[in-house]
């Protein structure tokens, strides 16, 4: 297989859009509704933010309009995810269910539920978390091991999720569950996706901090909870077959190689307008690479809106984007070495250093790691 990085423009219509979301993140910024300064230190929810969204019809654009969606493409949804991350709205409360939690339940789920959930998601009003990670199950998802057991009516679950980004806020999470042992023939057989309601009894939330003292992921233990059968997610034991596409979603959005640019803003800021050979220079290359990213990932995004399935592309934008956000802190701290803090105005500088240098190890982390990646490019490119 080669890479293929398809030539793809973001459209008229997608760059009118731009305009009206820019317009309205403003419009926002001004009435308090949040204040980006303090977004970019603590990923935001809003519940009156994302109903504002869900009433500007930008939730589940792409989705159908008999489920509340709006049938537009993903370039729009592109557009509307980078102005709300480099405005660092507060979309924390709708995010993960319209980027990759809708669709599954889309595809997937029936009739009646999709008639419930999908218009709560596209009115803002439906958080969504992945419960994916084990304390034994990361990078090798296929040796997840929280049971769901056959019972009258569905399923009893028991185990432990770990790394549950938002589960503190979520209405349901999408759990992969083991339903039945691997087997010889095919270690990936045995794990069934469920809908799960995360107000049902038998599921405790227990926080965990990260380095930067954030709380945003949780461990989530199951003690007999009891998921019907018709949340079942897919065909029972064959989940494996349901992750291809989702994942190119999930790693090559802007949401990504863009979730510390406010320091790349901030820089350019506190550098001013009078930049010596240096600052130019560094300034010049920074930029150009995340416009190189910015190309690359629209152009990923033109391929699924295309219908083809770039796995592979996904997967080089999300380790290229992170290569160049570690990067950024040191790049930062360099080249403000010797700015004098008395005559620039260096106090939202610093804080979003600090905050961009205690938070980028885990970009090599989440959405899989770096090595993992590497090895599907390299599985990708026929070297392995
Ligand atoms: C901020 C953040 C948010 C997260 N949110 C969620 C969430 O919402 N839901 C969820 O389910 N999970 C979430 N995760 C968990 C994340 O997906 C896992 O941590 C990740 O998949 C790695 O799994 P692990 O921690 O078990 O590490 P391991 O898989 O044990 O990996 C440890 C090391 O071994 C390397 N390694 C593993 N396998 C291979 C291999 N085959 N080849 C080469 N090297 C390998 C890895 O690259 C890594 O360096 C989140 C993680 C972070 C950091």
């Amino acid at each position: 297989m080669a890479i293929q990085f398809d030539p793809i423009r973001l459209p008229p219509n997608a760059q009118a859009l731009r305009a009206e979301v820019r317009a309205f993140v403003r419009q926002e910024i001004e009435a308090g509704t949040f204040d980006p300064n303090k977004g970019a230190i603590q990923a935001g929810h809003s519940a009156e933010f994302s109903r504002k969204v869900g009433a500007k019809g930008w939730i589940g654009i792409t989705w159908p309009k008999k489920y509340g969606g709006h049938e537009r493409s993903f370039l729009e949804r592109y557009v509307v995810t980078e102005e709300f991350r480099v405005a660092n709205a507060p979309v924390g409360l709708h995010f993960t269910a319209d980027r990759q939690s809708g669709p599954m339940v889309l595809k997937y789920a029936n009739e009646r539920i999709k008639s419930d959930i999908l218009p709560r998601i596209t009115r803002g009003e439906c958080c969504f978390c992945i419960g994916m990670s084990e304390p034994n199950s990361g990078s090798d998802l296929f040796a997840a091991n929280v049971r769901a057991t056959k019972c009258e009516g569905g399923f009893k679950v028991r185990g432990t999720k770990v790394w549950t980004t938002n589960a503190q806020h979520a209405d349901y999470m999408i759990g992969l569950f083991r339903t039945s042992p691997s087997t010889k023939e095919n270690r990936r057989h045995g794990l069934t996706q469920f809908l799960v309601d995360m107000k049902s009894p038998g599921i405790t939330v227990n926080p965990i901090a990260n380095i930067g003292g954030q709380r945003e992921f949780n461990e989530v233990v199951f003690d007999d909870l009891f998921v019907p059968d018709d949340h079942a997610l897919g065909e029972i034991d064959m989940a494996w077959k349901q992750a291809t596409s989702e994942l190119a979603y999930e790693r090559s959005g802007p949401e990504r190689f863009l979730e510390i640019s406010y320091l790349l803003f901030e820089l350019v800021r506190v550098l001013g307008k009078d930049l010596d050979v240096r600052s130019a220079e560094g300034i010049g290359r920074l930029v150009a690479q995340v416009h190189v990213l910015r190309r690359m990932s629209v152009s990923v995004n033109g391929m699924l809106q295309a219908g083809k399935e770039p796995v592979l592309e996904g997967s080089i934008v999300k380790d290229l984007g992170t290569v160049w956000q570690q990067q950024l802190p040191h790049r930062a701290r360099d080249l403000t070495a010797f700015l004098d803090g008395d005559r620039h105005d260096r106090e939202v500088f610093d804080r979003f250093l600090a905050h961009a240098t205690t938070i980028v190890p885990k970009l090599t982390i989440q959405g899989g790691t770096t090595e993992v990646l590497r090895g599907i490019i390299a599985r990708g490119l026929g070297l392995r």
